[in-house]
Protein backbone atom coordinates (compact mmCIF):
# COMPACT_ATOMS: atom_id res chain seq x y z
CA UNK A 1 0.00 0.00 0.00
CA UNK A 2 2.83 2.07 0.85
CA UNK A 3 4.77 1.08 -1.79
CA UNK A 4 1.95 2.36 -4.41
CA UNK A 5 1.19 5.21 -2.66
CA UNK A 6 4.69 6.43 -2.94
CA UNK A 7 4.51 5.24 -6.83
CA UNK A 8 1.60 7.31 -6.94
CA UNK A 9 3.61 10.44 -5.99
CA UNK A 10 6.32 9.51 -7.85
CA UNK A 11 3.97 9.90 -11.30
CA UNK A 12 2.36 12.73 -10.34
CA UNK A 13 5.74 14.65 -9.56
CA UNK A 14 7.29 13.24 -13.13
CA UNK A 15 3.70 14.76 -14.74
CA UNK A 16 4.07 17.83 -12.89
CA UNK A 17 7.24 18.11 -14.18
CA UNK A 18 6.61 17.69 -17.88
CA UNK A 19 3.89 20.50 -18.12
CA UNK A 20 5.65 22.59 -16.10
CA UNK A 21 9.05 22.98 -18.01
CA UNK A 22 6.46 22.27 -21.70
CA UNK A 23 3.69 24.92 -20.78
CA UNK A 24 1.67 24.07 -23.81
CA UNK A 25 0.59 19.81 -24.05
CA UNK A 26 -1.94 17.22 -24.73
CA UNK A 27 -1.61 13.86 -23.60
CA UNK A 28 -0.65 12.53 -26.25
CA UNK A 29 2.91 14.03 -25.79
CA UNK A 30 2.84 12.93 -22.11
CA UNK A 31 1.92 9.71 -22.27
CA UNK A 32 4.76 9.30 -25.00
CA UNK A 33 7.78 11.27 -23.39
CA UNK A 34 7.11 9.61 -20.18
CA UNK A 35 6.17 6.22 -21.15
CA UNK A 36 3.20 6.08 -18.87
CA UNK A 37 -0.26 5.13 -20.25
CA UNK A 38 -2.97 6.51 -21.25
CA UNK A 39 -5.36 6.04 -18.19
CA UNK A 40 -2.38 7.42 -15.83
CA UNK A 41 -2.07 10.45 -17.74
CA UNK A 42 -5.66 11.27 -17.53
CA UNK A 43 -5.81 10.52 -13.66
CA UNK A 44 -3.54 13.03 -13.41
CA UNK A 45 -4.39 15.89 -16.11
CA UNK A 46 -7.91 15.30 -14.63
CA UNK A 47 -6.50 16.14 -11.00
CA UNK A 48 -4.76 19.40 -12.21
CA UNK A 49 -7.78 20.26 -14.56
CA UNK A 50 -9.79 20.70 -10.97
CA UNK A 51 -7.46 22.73 -9.31
CA UNK A 52 -7.38 24.85 -11.92
CA UNK A 53 -3.72 24.46 -12.28
CA UNK A 54 -4.08 23.51 -16.21
CA UNK A 55 -6.55 24.77 -18.49
CA UNK A 56 -8.14 23.24 -22.24
CA UNK A 57 -7.06 25.96 -24.90
CA UNK A 58 -8.78 23.53 -27.70
CA UNK A 59 -8.48 21.52 -30.89
CA UNK A 60 -4.71 22.19 -31.93
CA UNK A 61 -2.50 20.07 -34.39
CA UNK A 62 0.18 17.89 -32.63
CA UNK A 63 3.45 16.34 -33.80
CA UNK A 64 1.32 13.45 -35.31
CA UNK A 65 -0.57 16.37 -37.49
CA UNK A 66 -4.00 15.08 -35.91
CA UNK A 67 -5.69 18.09 -34.10
CA UNK A 68 -5.71 17.05 -30.29
CA UNK A 69 -7.37 18.75 -26.72
CA UNK A 70 -4.53 20.91 -26.23
CA UNK A 71 -3.86 22.35 -22.11
CA UNK A 72 -2.11 25.21 -21.05
CA UNK A 73 -0.38 25.16 -17.88
CA UNK A 74 -1.53 27.96 -15.23
CA UNK A 75 1.57 28.73 -12.53
CA UNK A 76 -0.53 31.29 -11.11
CA UNK A 77 -3.25 29.22 -9.69
CA UNK A 78 -1.64 27.94 -6.74
CA UNK A 79 0.03 30.19 -4.41
CA UNK A 80 2.10 30.00 -1.28
CA UNK A 81 3.73 32.00 1.23
CA UNK A 82 6.96 31.42 2.49
CA UNK A 83 8.60 33.08 5.97
CA UNK A 84 12.27 33.12 6.78
CA UNK A 85 12.88 33.56 10.29
CA UNK A 86 16.01 34.94 11.14
CA UNK A 87 17.61 36.04 15.22
CA UNK A 88 16.59 39.65 14.21
CA UNK A 89 14.48 39.55 10.77
CA UNK A 90 11.92 38.32 9.14
CA UNK A 91 11.46 38.09 4.98
CA UNK A 92 7.73 36.83 3.59
CA UNK A 93 7.18 36.18 0.01
CA UNK A 94 4.64 35.31 -2.12
CA UNK A 95 5.32 32.70 -5.18
CA UNK A 96 3.34 31.07 -7.34
CA UNK A 97 3.80 26.86 -8.95
CA UNK A 98 6.62 28.00 -11.09
CA UNK A 99 8.47 29.57 -7.84
CA UNK A 100 8.26 33.12 -9.25
CA UNK A 101 8.10 35.66 -6.69
CA UNK A 102 4.80 38.01 -6.50
CA UNK A 103 5.21 39.48 -3.38
CA UNK A 104 7.55 40.21 -0.65
CA UNK A 105 8.52 41.93 2.46
CA UNK A 106 11.27 42.64 5.07
CA UNK A 107 10.66 43.15 8.85
CA UNK A 108 13.46 44.17 11.41
CA UNK A 109 13.21 43.12 14.94
CA UNK A 110 14.64 41.07 17.61
CA UNK A 111 13.07 37.49 18.22
CA UNK A 112 15.18 36.58 20.63
CA UNK A 113 13.08 34.85 23.65
CA UNK A 114 10.07 36.39 22.29
CA UNK A 115 6.81 35.45 24.27
CA UNK A 116 4.68 37.60 21.17
CA UNK A 117 6.71 35.69 18.53
CA UNK A 118 4.00 33.66 17.02
CA UNK A 119 1.57 37.19 17.34
CA UNK A 120 4.03 38.79 15.93
CA UNK A 121 4.11 36.47 12.76
CA UNK A 122 0.37 35.76 12.38
CA UNK A 123 -0.02 39.97 12.37
CA UNK A 124 2.58 40.49 9.94
CA UNK A 125 1.10 37.88 7.76
CA UNK A 126 -2.32 39.47 7.80
CA UNK A 127 -0.59 43.23 7.14
CA UNK A 128 1.17 40.93 4.18
CA UNK A 129 -1.55 39.33 2.85
CA UNK A 130 -4.31 41.87 3.90
CA UNK A 131 -6.96 42.75 0.74
CA UNK A 132 -5.26 40.07 -1.28
CA UNK A 133 -7.90 38.53 -3.56
CA UNK A 134 -6.45 35.97 -4.75
CA UNK A 135 -6.39 34.28 -0.67
CA UNK A 136 -7.93 30.86 -1.69
CA UNK A 137 -5.85 30.19 -3.85
CA UNK A 138 -2.87 29.90 -1.00
CA UNK A 139 -1.72 26.38 -0.97
CA UNK A 140 -0.24 27.13 2.77
CA UNK A 141 2.44 28.85 4.64
CA UNK A 142 6.20 27.06 4.89
CA UNK A 143 8.09 28.28 7.71
CA UNK A 144 12.04 28.40 7.31
CA UNK A 145 13.63 28.39 11.25
CA UNK A 146 17.11 28.59 12.22
CA UNK A 147 17.38 25.26 14.32
CA UNK A 148 16.10 22.15 14.98
CA UNK A 149 11.77 21.94 14.03
CA UNK A 150 9.62 19.24 14.16
CA UNK A 151 7.47 19.25 11.48
CA UNK A 152 4.91 16.68 12.77
CA UNK A 153 4.40 18.42 16.45
CA UNK A 154 4.79 22.22 14.30
CA UNK A 155 7.27 22.64 17.42
CA UNK A 156 10.60 24.60 16.78
CA UNK A 157 12.73 22.47 18.81
CA UNK A 158 16.69 23.88 18.93
CA UNK A 159 18.19 26.43 18.38
CA UNK A 160 21.70 27.63 19.24
CA UNK A 161 22.12 31.20 18.66
CA UNK A 162 17.96 31.83 18.98
CA UNK A 163 15.86 30.99 21.32
CA UNK A 164 11.75 30.76 21.43
CA UNK A 165 9.17 30.80 24.05
CA UNK A 166 6.56 31.00 21.99
CA UNK A 167 7.57 27.79 19.85
CA UNK A 168 4.28 26.38 19.01
CA UNK A 169 3.64 27.11 15.22
CA UNK A 170 0.30 25.49 14.90
CA UNK A 171 -1.26 28.44 16.23
CA UNK A 172 -0.64 30.49 13.17
CA UNK A 173 -1.78 27.29 11.42
CA UNK A 174 -5.68 28.32 13.06
CA UNK A 175 -5.10 31.57 12.74
CA UNK A 176 -4.45 31.69 9.09
CA UNK A 177 -6.69 29.12 8.69
CA UNK A 178 -3.73 27.50 5.94
CA UNK A 179 -1.44 24.73 6.55
CA UNK A 180 1.90 25.72 7.98
CA UNK A 181 4.91 23.66 7.01
CA UNK A 182 8.40 24.04 9.22
CA UNK A 183 11.73 23.25 7.75
CA UNK A 184 15.18 24.11 9.16
CA UNK A 185 17.06 27.11 7.35
CA UNK A 186 19.53 24.81 5.70
CA UNK A 187 17.28 22.00 4.76
CA UNK A 188 15.15 24.50 3.24
CA UNK A 189 18.05 26.24 1.35
CA UNK A 190 19.13 23.15 0.05
CA UNK A 191 15.24 21.52 -0.91
CA UNK A 192 15.10 25.21 -3.13
CA UNK A 193 18.31 25.15 -4.88
CA UNK A 194 17.98 21.71 -5.78
CA UNK A 195 14.36 22.35 -7.21
CA UNK A 196 15.23 25.82 -8.71
CA UNK A 197 18.24 24.17 -10.96
CA UNK A 198 15.59 21.58 -12.22
CA UNK A 199 16.91 19.03 -9.83
CA UNK A 200 20.46 18.28 -11.74
CA UNK A 201 22.61 17.87 -8.71
CA UNK A 202 21.57 14.67 -7.12
CA UNK A 203 24.34 14.69 -4.17
CA UNK A 204 24.21 18.47 -3.36
CA UNK A 205 24.87 20.70 -0.10
CA UNK A 206 23.97 24.03 0.52
CA UNK A 207 26.11 25.75 3.55
CA UNK A 208 24.10 28.17 5.08
CA UNK A 209 26.08 31.21 6.67
CA UNK A 210 23.85 33.04 8.56
CA UNK A 211 23.53 33.94 12.36
CA UNK A 212 24.97 30.28 12.17
CA UNK A 213 26.50 27.93 9.88
CA UNK A 214 24.68 25.08 8.67
CA UNK A 215 24.37 22.78 5.82
CA UNK A 216 21.68 20.80 4.18
CA UNK A 217 21.69 17.85 2.16
CA UNK A 218 20.14 16.20 -0.93
CA UNK A 219 21.80 12.51 -1.52
CA UNK A 220 20.33 10.45 -3.98
CA UNK A 221 17.76 12.88 -4.71
CA UNK A 222 16.64 13.03 -1.21
CA UNK A 223 16.41 15.90 1.86
CA UNK A 224 19.15 13.77 4.16
CA UNK A 225 18.00 14.88 7.50
CA UNK A 226 19.86 12.21 9.74
CA UNK A 227 18.39 9.79 12.95
CA UNK A 228 17.22 12.85 14.32
CA UNK A 229 17.47 16.15 11.95
CA UNK A 230 20.31 17.14 12.64
CA UNK A 231 22.45 16.26 10.07
CA UNK A 232 24.42 18.98 8.58
CA UNK A 233 24.79 20.76 11.65
CA UNK A 234 28.72 21.56 10.52
CA UNK A 235 28.68 25.15 12.65
CA UNK A 236 29.70 22.71 15.45
CA UNK A 237 32.76 20.77 14.05
CA UNK A 238 35.50 22.07 15.94
CA UNK A 239 37.78 23.65 13.97
CA UNK A 240 40.27 24.91 16.87
CA UNK A 241 40.86 22.60 19.27
CA UNK A 242 40.01 24.25 22.79
CA UNK A 243 39.08 27.32 20.99
CA UNK A 244 36.17 29.78 21.97
CA UNK A 245 32.89 28.37 23.81
CA UNK A 246 30.29 27.92 21.94
CA UNK A 247 26.44 27.82 23.25
CA UNK A 248 26.37 24.07 22.26
CA UNK A 249 28.60 23.12 24.57
CA UNK A 250 31.68 22.50 22.76
CA UNK A 251 34.70 24.21 21.96
CA UNK A 252 36.30 26.04 18.98
CA UNK A 253 33.29 25.37 16.73
CA UNK A 254 33.28 26.53 13.04
CA UNK A 255 30.12 29.14 13.49
CA UNK A 256 32.38 30.92 16.18
CA UNK A 257 34.42 32.36 13.76
CA UNK A 258 32.74 31.65 10.52
CA UNK A 259 29.16 33.09 10.67
CA UNK A 260 28.14 36.96 10.08
CA UNK A 261 27.61 37.15 13.54
CA UNK A 262 31.20 36.01 14.61
CA UNK A 263 32.79 37.68 11.52
CA UNK A 264 31.16 41.50 12.27
CA UNK A 265 32.67 40.14 16.35
CA UNK A 266 36.39 40.26 15.31
CA UNK A 267 36.12 43.23 12.99
CA UNK A 268 34.65 45.22 16.02
CA UNK A 269 37.02 43.84 18.48
CA UNK A 270 40.04 44.50 15.96
CA UNK A 271 39.02 47.96 14.84
CA UNK A 272 37.08 49.02 18.47
CA UNK A 273 34.23 49.72 17.42
CA UNK A 274 30.37 49.62 19.06
CA UNK A 275 28.81 48.80 16.90
CA UNK A 276 28.95 47.18 12.84
CA UNK A 277 27.05 45.28 10.63
CA UNK A 278 27.80 42.75 7.66
CA UNK A 279 27.96 44.97 4.75
CA UNK A 280 29.92 47.92 6.88
CA UNK A 281 33.33 45.67 6.88
CA UNK A 282 32.93 46.80 2.98
CA UNK A 283 31.34 49.65 2.63
CA UNK A 284 33.83 51.09 5.42
CA UNK A 285 36.54 49.21 3.36
CA UNK A 286 37.81 47.86 6.58
CA UNK A 287 38.63 44.29 4.60
CA UNK A 288 41.36 46.44 2.65
CA UNK A 289 43.09 47.09 5.95
CA UNK A 290 46.13 44.58 6.99
CA UNK A 291 43.99 43.61 10.19
CA UNK A 292 41.33 43.14 8.05
CA UNK A 293 43.06 40.99 5.48
CA UNK A 294 44.20 38.85 8.29
CA UNK A 295 40.35 38.34 10.14
CA UNK A 296 39.34 37.39 6.41
CA UNK A 297 42.60 34.98 5.85
CA UNK A 298 41.39 33.09 8.81
CA UNK A 299 37.53 32.91 8.09
CA UNK A 300 38.42 31.34 4.60
CA UNK A 301 40.96 28.89 5.81
CA UNK A 302 38.64 27.75 8.88
CA UNK A 303 35.45 27.64 6.38
CA UNK A 304 37.65 26.15 3.67
CA UNK A 305 39.00 23.37 6.20
CA UNK A 306 34.91 22.41 7.49
CA UNK A 307 33.80 22.26 3.79
CA UNK A 308 37.05 20.13 2.77
CA UNK A 309 35.61 17.84 5.85
CA UNK A 310 32.29 17.73 4.30
CA UNK A 311 33.56 16.90 1.05
CA UNK A 312 35.34 13.80 1.72
CA UNK A 313 32.62 12.34 3.72
CA UNK A 314 29.77 13.18 1.52
CA UNK A 315 31.72 12.89 -2.03
CA UNK A 316 29.03 15.67 -3.46
CA UNK A 317 28.72 16.95 -7.12
CA UNK A 318 27.63 20.20 -5.76
CA UNK A 319 28.05 22.51 -2.83
CA UNK A 320 26.45 25.69 -2.98
CA UNK A 321 27.58 28.89 -0.66
CA UNK A 322 24.72 30.56 0.68
CA UNK A 323 24.08 33.48 2.89
CA UNK A 324 24.28 37.56 2.62
CA UNK A 325 28.52 37.17 2.54
CA UNK A 326 27.62 35.90 -1.14
CA UNK A 327 26.82 39.68 -2.30
CA UNK A 328 30.54 40.81 -1.17
CA UNK A 329 32.52 37.80 -2.62
CA UNK A 330 34.20 40.40 -5.44
CA UNK A 331 35.57 42.33 -2.59
CA UNK A 332 38.00 40.01 -1.47
CA UNK A 333 38.21 37.05 -4.02
CA UNK A 334 36.26 35.05 -2.10
CA UNK A 335 35.42 32.28 -4.77
CA UNK A 336 38.99 31.64 -5.90
CA UNK A 337 40.36 31.70 -2.44
CA UNK A 338 37.65 29.57 -0.64
CA UNK A 339 38.05 26.94 -3.92
CA UNK A 340 41.85 26.81 -3.16
CA UNK A 341 41.26 25.99 0.71
CA UNK A 342 38.66 23.08 -0.46
CA UNK A 343 39.90 21.22 -3.40
CA UNK A 344 43.30 21.23 -2.33
CA UNK A 345 44.10 17.17 -2.42
CA UNK A 346 44.01 14.61 -4.60
CA UNK A 347 40.30 13.26 -3.51
CA UNK A 348 39.02 17.04 -3.72
CA UNK A 349 39.83 18.14 -7.03
CA UNK A 350 36.83 19.83 -9.52
CA UNK A 351 36.41 22.59 -8.11
CA UNK A 352 33.60 23.63 -10.44
CA UNK A 353 31.73 21.42 -7.54
CA UNK A 354 31.43 24.79 -5.06
CA UNK A 355 29.29 27.75 -6.40
CA UNK A 356 28.15 30.60 -4.46
CA UNK A 357 23.95 30.85 -4.69
CA UNK A 358 22.45 33.14 -7.10
CA UNK A 359 19.78 33.64 -4.72
CA UNK A 360 22.26 35.27 -2.00
CA UNK A 361 20.48 34.87 1.36
CA UNK A 362 17.08 34.08 0.08
CA UNK A 363 17.33 30.58 -0.81
CA UNK A 364 15.62 29.17 2.68
CA UNK A 365 12.72 31.56 2.38
CA UNK A 366 12.23 30.45 -1.23
CA UNK A 367 12.65 26.91 -0.06
CA UNK A 368 10.11 27.59 3.10
CA UNK A 369 7.61 28.99 0.37
CA UNK A 370 7.99 26.04 -1.86
CA UNK A 371 6.93 23.49 0.93
CA UNK A 372 3.10 23.77 0.60
CA UNK A 373 4.32 22.30 -3.34
CA UNK A 374 5.84 19.22 -1.73
CA UNK A 375 3.15 17.22 -3.42
CA UNK A 376 4.30 18.01 -7.46
CA UNK A 377 7.81 18.86 -6.77
ZN1 LIG B 1 28.92 24.53 18.75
Amino acid sequence: MFYQKKEKLKNKNKIFKFISSHKEFNKQSIAEALDFSFPTVTKFIDEFLKLEIINEIGFIEGKSGRKSLTYRFNPNNLLSVGIKVEVNRINLILINLNGQEIKKSEIYNNFFNDVNFVNFIVTELKKFLYNFSDYKKIRGIGISLPGIVNDITKQFEIGTNFQLFSKDMKFIEDEMQLPVYLINEANAGVFAEYILSNYIHDNLAYISIDTGVGAGIIINGKLYQGSHSQAGEIGHISVIPNGKKCSCGNFGCLERYCSNTSLVESFKNEFKLESLKLYEIFSLKLHETEQGKEILNTYISYLGSAIRTFQLIFDLNKIIVGGEICYFTDEFNFKERLKAEVFNNIFCKDDTILEFSRHGDLSNLFGAALLPFKEFL
